[in-house]
């Protein structure tokens, strides 16, 4: 599937479910797989993340609130306020992890998905990838 940036407002859906929300070192590896069932037409959609080339900053996001607010974010549970001794992430992170974003289509009916997710060292020693989740989404425009 194709991963893609957003640039228009846009008006945040139902959250899908997805089989495996974090993934951790090894089971990481060159990338991770996100399979996830669309909410509109039932097809069963994967798609990879690879560290350091797979998402956008999600500050791009919220920036101007040009695709959506940071409350937006927020109060769908989507990503969540920074530690303070974090702060150089963003405002708004997952889990205090440098945070990403991406639009995809479902393969089979076209509805358009935006999946939140943080990627990068926990601690010296911890990989993670945490996904928060994956929205059905609408244009706003
Ligand atoms: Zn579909």
């Amino acid at each position: 599937m194709s991963l893609y940036p957003i640039s228009e407002k846009i008006a945040v859906g139902k959250k899908v479910a997805t089989e495996k929300e974090i993934f951790v070192n090894e089971e990481i590896g060159r990338s991770a797989e996100i399979r996830f069932t669309c909410c509109q037409c039932g097809n069963g959609n994967t798609l990879r993340l690879t560290p350091y080339e797979s998402g956008f900053p999600v500050l791009h996001l919220y920036e101007h609130e040009k695709v959506l607010s940071g409350n937006d974010l927020l109060k769908n549970g989507m990503a969540g306020k920074t530690s303070p001794d974090r702060l150089y992430l963003g405002k708004i992170t997952v889990d205090n992890l440098p945070t990403l974003y991406f639009g995809t289509d479902c393969m089979k009916c076209a509805s358009k998905y935006i999946g939140i997710f943080g990627y990068g060292e926990k601690q010296p020693g911890l990989e993670m990838l945490e996904i928060s989740g994956i929205w059905n989404y609408t244009s706003a425009v």
